[in-house]
């Protein structure tokens, strides 16, 4: 803005001083042509010439934006030519993302052609391409700096489909190394570095994961609860009891949703004589997330109890988490055993409201017949165990089989962390 009032402010005074400098000349000029005579003064002639330049420079540039230089021509078909490419690599991701393969496929040749940079269109190009083809292109996208996340992305990916592991971990590692946006590329690795009993490499992948704030807080606390709880297993095995209750603790705190973290902190208190802890420790959990394995962990820290001793003990639980379906069963099979009639009805019933099952109907058959030796009512309550819903189950998310523990990997698909209760 300064120079330019200056710029303004230094020609004027030029203008003004030229105008004096003419204005003290008074001049004449004779001009004749082809029978022409024109009388006029320096001053007029100097105006008249600036005139006629002005009018030519504004004919030019009128010319210029009604046609175009051949220059500019280019320029716009080239300009054309990579906004329409660019067009079609993003509505190729999009079709892509959406799952249209072969219309992504279509987009990425019409991007290749139009964009004459390959390592713009090679993504969707080896996404779109056959796994052989893909493999090559996310290769040769490895090659460049700028591009070797995504090529090292990409052969990871292929190598999962194709249930190669082991070459995944490799390429997941390049990835990772490359850097790039990582936020779902530290999963997978994490994943495959545990697959693979690489407890230590993983634990450094959350490290820096948490450096890059690759992960979200949650996820990373829910892995580091998995790393400590394989430590806490190794110690265990390796004879060092204190490590082993040191990682379990941890793996708690990192994830108090975490049911196995629970579970094992209780066994391992318990084997050191601090019971009172363990049962603190179980009821802690069962109120964060109301879990049977957290029941069955509870009725193993004291196998010699009476029956009411165990209704008393699981009355606590119950009232920690009202409604959780697993407490009230818990609670009238212990009452069942105890012969507290009343009570085991009372907890069936509210049971079976919150989540009807299998073993709550067998259990009322049971109460039919001990409390009133009802054998049709009881056949009533058993009839409908065959149509009864489910139990909810360990059930792997990648491979959907049941089992009957929670396990780190799958006992079947050796998916890591895929176990959920369904
Ligand atoms: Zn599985």
């Amino acid at each position: 803005m300064i120079r330019r009032v200056l710029t303004f402010a230094v020609l004027a005074a030029l203008l003004v001083a030229a105008t004096v400098w003419l204005a003290d000349r008074p001049g004449t000029v004779t001009i004749r042509w082809e029978g022409w005579r024109v009388d006029t003064t320096v001053p007029v002639l100097v105006l008249a010439v600036l005139a006629l330049l002005a009018a030519i420079h504004l004919m030019l540039r009128l010319g210029a934006s009604l046609f175009g230089g051949p220059g500019r021509f280019f320029a716009g078909r080239r300009a054309r030519r990579t906004r329409d490419g660019y067009r079609a690599l993003s509505d190729g991701m999009a079709a892509l993302a959406v799952g249209d393969a072969r219309q992504a496929r279509a987009l990425a040749r019409r991007a290749d052609r139009l964009l004459a940079d390959s390592s713009l269109t090679g993504l969707l190009s080896a996404q779109t391409a056959d796994p052989a083809e893909a493999r090559d292109r996310y290769a040769r996208l490895t090659e460049r700096p700028e591009t070797a996340f995504l090529g090292h992305k990409g052969l990871t990916d292929l190598a999962l489909r194709t249930g190669d592991d082991a070459a995944a971990l490799e390429h997941a590692r390049h990835a990772w190394a490359a850097g790039g946006p990582a936020e779902g590329l530290a999963a997978t690795l994490f994943a495959l570095q545990a697959g693979a009993g690489l407890w230590d490499e993983a634990a450094a992948t959350l490290d820096e994961a948490r450096r890059r704030r690759a992960m979200s807080g949650a996820d990373l606390l829910h892995r580091r609860a998995l790393v400590a709880l394989e430590r806490s297993a190794r110690a265990e095995r390796d004879g060092r009891s204190a490590d082993a209750l040191e990682q379990a603790l941890a793996a708690r705190k990192a994830d108090p949703t975490l049911t196995a973290a629970a579970v094992r902190a209780a066994a391992l208190l318990h084997r050191a004589g601090k019971a009172r802890k363990a049962t603190a420790i179980l009821s802690d959990a069962w109120e964060a997330a109301p879990h049977p394995d957290l029941i069955a962990a509870l009725l193993a820290l004291a196998p010699m109890e009476t029956p009411l001793e165990r209704v008393k003990r699981i009355e606590k639980l119950v009232r920690l988490n009202p409604d959780a379906a697993a407490g009230h069963a818990a609670l009238a099979e212990a009452a069942l055993a105890a012969r507290l009639w009343g009570q085991a009805r009372t907890h069936l019933d509210r049971a079976v409201d919150l989540r009807p099952g299998p073993g709550l109907f067998i259990l009322l058959a049971r109460l039919e017949r001990e409390e009133r030796q009802d054998e049709s009512a009881a056949q009533a309550w058993l009839s409908r165990v065959p149509t009864a819903p489910a139990e909810p189950a360990w059930t792997c998310r990648a491979c959907g089989k049941p089992t009957d523990s929670w396990a780190v990997q799958c006992p079947s698909c050796r998916a890591v962390d895929s176990l959920t209760w369904a």
